[in-house]
């Protein structure tokens, strides 16, 4: 099967050529040329299955020719090694948790998978993972690459505006993972990775890879796990109401191809902070992307989500059949604190500022359907967002193990300007970088 680029003025490649390239020569993002619904008996067969086993049956069903079930399940055994538990919060609602891996956010999840399909498809020629990040990106694409042989990773973050633990997972780890904080916004960061992976005169001394949600090695895993909530119905057949918290809406791409492949999914909502780009076109029919505006949620804090393109070209840019499927919802950083504190105190629930979003907007949509059944997704463990979260409950939240021990270690980040000719002289410069062999 090839990947096309939504923009559809690229030629058609195949899935390792469009894992390495990030996004297609015509600016567009790569996407499967068809995707074939599973075999009911398939989709039956996963209700209940552990997620190594749906990651290898739906990884080898995406990519068929291009990948065994044989290569890939050892592969995402490995990567996959922590719980993603669903937990019953009120006899409505259910949450995903997506938050046991390593830095404890969902982006773990893409981000594991990833570094192991480039460290399987690489020829041992040195390749740099170039990612910008608003917080959660970074500090999971840096723990995945850790050591990994032959790579190295440069994340730009925007100085002051990811949190403590953040800045620690990303600036505390060393070895081949460098932390660049930039003097600018998130939008600045993405801004700076683009212009170096279109500046052609560099890639031909560096090998770039990207790690941001656009990248296929991380948006295909992320597929997966929406596969854990094959058992939920709403009756009549019907799946679950699922509420994703977005901000690139890589997350939510990933819930509407795994619908599209056959889970069902009676609807999805797109919940977000007040950078509400899309729950404004959901009900305006104007997409209006804008700079992005800082919140409590900040790995949400994207102004012109990216993979709103993949969703796009999802539905032939068909608003009408978009809104059957998709519903928006967008709220404050009141409301959301206000709801972390209500939930711990009605459900014994604890919720991360992200979390509390996707939970606040399925709420919301359920108290208007009183059919269906919900399911939300949490993306960070609220430990993450301690500065948020302790003052909304009134008390001090222990923090897990990986956390504390990224706190303990020092720092090191370097400080740069919002300039592309500062970026292009440390890629160019960075010490123990040898030049890449062409791949053949
Ligand atoms: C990245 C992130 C999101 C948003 O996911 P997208 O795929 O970019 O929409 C939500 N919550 C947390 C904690 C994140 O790190």
């Amino acid at each position: 099967m090839k990947w096309i680029s939504t923009r559809g003025a690229s030629p058609p490649i195949t899935f390792i050529d469009a894992l390495f390239a990030g996004t297609a020569p015509d600016g567009g993002l790569y996407m499967p040329e068809r995707l074939d619904a599973l075999p009911p008996t398939t989709v039956d067969r996963l209700r209940g299955a552990d997620i190594v086993e749906i990651g290898t049956t739906i990884g080898a069903h995406i990519l068929r020719d291009e990948i065994t079930p044989q290569v890939l399940q050892p592969l995402v055994r490995e990567a996959l090694d922590f719980q993603i538990p669903l937990v019953r919060v009120t006899d409505r609602i259910s949450v995903l948790e997506l938050f046991h891996g390593p830095t404890m956010a969902f982006k773990d999840v893409g981000a594991r998978v990833q570094a192991r399909l480039l460290h399987h498809f690489t020829d041992g020629t040195p390749l740099t993972i170039l990612v910008a990040t608003s917080g959660d990106t970074g500090s999971a694409v840096a723990q995945a690459f850790h050591r990994v042989p032959d790579s190295r990773v440069v994340v730009l973050y925007p100085e002051g505006q990811v949190s403590d633990v953040q800045e620690a997972q990303m600036a505390s780890l060393g070895d081949n993972i460098t932390a660049l904080a930039v003097r600018g916004t998130f939008d600045d960061c993405q801004r700076l990775v683009k212009q170096a992976f279109a500046d052609d005169a560099l890639r031909s001394h560096v090998w770039l890879t990207p790690a941001n949600s656009i990248n296929l090695g991380r948006l295909l895993p992320q597929v997966f796990y929406y596969f854990l909530l094959a058992g939920l119905s709403s009756g009549g057949g019907r799946g679950p109401v699922v509420s994703v918290p977005s901000g690139n809406f890589g997350n939510l791409t990933a819930g509407l191809i795994a619908r599209r492949i056959g889970l069902p999914v009676a609807r999805f909502v797109a919940a977000t902070n007040v950078n509400d780009a899309v729950p404004d076109y959901l009900e305006s029919g104007r997409y209006e992307p804008r700079p992005s505006i800082a919140t409590v949620a900040n790995a949400m804090d994207v102004g012109a989500p990216s993979n709103f393109e993949r969703v796009q070209a999802l539905y032939n840019s068909d608003l009408e059949a978009l809104r059957r499927d998709i519903v928006g919802a967008a709220y404050k950083d009141a409301q959301v604190t206000a709801e972390i504190a209500s939930v711990y105190s009605q459900h014994g629930y604890l919720l991360d500022p992200h979390s509390a979003i996707a939970w606040l907007a399925l709420k919301d949509h359920l108290a208007d359907d009183q059919d269906s059944q919900g399911v939300f997704l949490a993306t960070a463990h609220p430990a993450k967002f301690r500065e948020v979260v302790e003052p909304a409950i009134g008390r001090r939240i222990e923090l897990p193990r990986p956390l504390a021990d990224a706190l303990a270690r020092p720092r090191r980040s370097v400080s740069m300007p919002a300039d592309y000719a500062a970026l292009e002289e440390f890629l160019r410069a960075a010490p123990n970088f040898q030049l890449p062999t062409p791949k053949a």
